[in-house]
């Protein structure tokens, strides 16, 4: 049985809007110590209401020994479905530590009725897939593989991201929009009407934050490059915050 005077000490690895729910849900709950650990990816994160951490730990060997010298009881891989080394990292160090793990999995977009989706592997295969004839597409991809598609510099791009992509990364024909999500569906309509776009590219993140942009292209009629999720290791998962924190919860509770 847990001692109640002693918070349950959770490493949670975030990046996601889940990530931050679960740490809006953990400020003030005394049970629990939990640690919020960033990438850095983002220049100016909103700093969290629960202490946190930026930056990698230096491979699955920099991740046991911060499991351990912080004596972490629990983790929580609330990573983005693309961070897929993280996730595996986290695995590896879960498995030679016994430090208990579990991922929210947000669930994958579906195709609807109405939808033309060209599903690919890679940010390679995606820039292909945009064809021989010069179009105008829409990058929502983030800002860190853009390079990919200076392989088809025959396209003018619309590239959106939260901080803007480094001009050698770009492709020749490029407009950049600095935003954060999430947005609108008359907004995503309004950018696709403006910019006359023809293509849209994406990743399969799923969730609702980004998903008005399928919506938009779907009754534009325009098709959809999306570039499905890589594999993950074998992890126990639950669908959203509000399973994570019961899962927290009974182990700190020790249900
Ligand atoms: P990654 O390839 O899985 O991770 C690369 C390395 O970054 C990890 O090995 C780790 O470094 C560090 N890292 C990643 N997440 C971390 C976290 N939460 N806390 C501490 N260190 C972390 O992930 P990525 O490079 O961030 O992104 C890969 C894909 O995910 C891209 O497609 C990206 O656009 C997408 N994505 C990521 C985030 C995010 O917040 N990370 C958000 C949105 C989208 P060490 O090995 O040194 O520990």
């Amino acid at each position: 049985m847990q001692n109640l005077e002693t918070p349950y000490r959770v490493l949670i690895l975030g990046g996601t809007t889940e990530a931050s729910e679960l740490a809006r849900s953990l400020a003030g709950e005394t049970k629990i110590a939990p640690v919020l650990s960033l990438a850095g990816r983002t220049k100016s994160p909103k700093p969290p209401p629960i202490p946190y951490r930026v930056g990698g730990f230096g491979g699955i060997e920099g991740l046991k020994a911060y499991l351990h010298d912080n004596h972490v009881e629990a983790m929580v891989d609330a990573t983005h479905p693309f961070a897929a080394q993280m996730t595996d990292h986290a695995a590896a160090a879960a498995k030679a530590t016994g430090v208990p793990l579990i991922r929210i999995d947000r669930p994958a977009w579906r195709p609807e009725a109405g939808d033309r989706w060209i599903s690919v592997g890679t940010m390679a295969e995606a820039a292909k897939a945009l064809g021989p004839e010069p179009r105008r597409v829409f990058l929502t991809i983030g800002r860190n593989e853009l390079a990919a598609f200076r392989a088809a510099p025959q396209h003018h791009y619309l590239t959106r991201s939260v901080d803007p992509p480094d001009p050698e990364t770009r492709p020749p024909n490029c407009t950049v929009i600095e935003a954060v999500g999430p947005f609108k569906l008359d907004d995503e309509r309004a950018l696709i009407a403006d910019h006359g776009i023809e293509m849209l590219v994406t990743k399969n993140a799923g969730g609702t934050a980004t998903a008005a942009k399928l919506t938009a292209a779907r009754e534009a009629g325009i098709p959809v490059v999306m570039v499905e999720r890589p594999p993950l290791p074998e992890i126990d998962t639950v669908p959203d915050a509000a399973a994570a924190l019961s899962w927290l919860m009974e182990r700190a509770q020790g249900t």
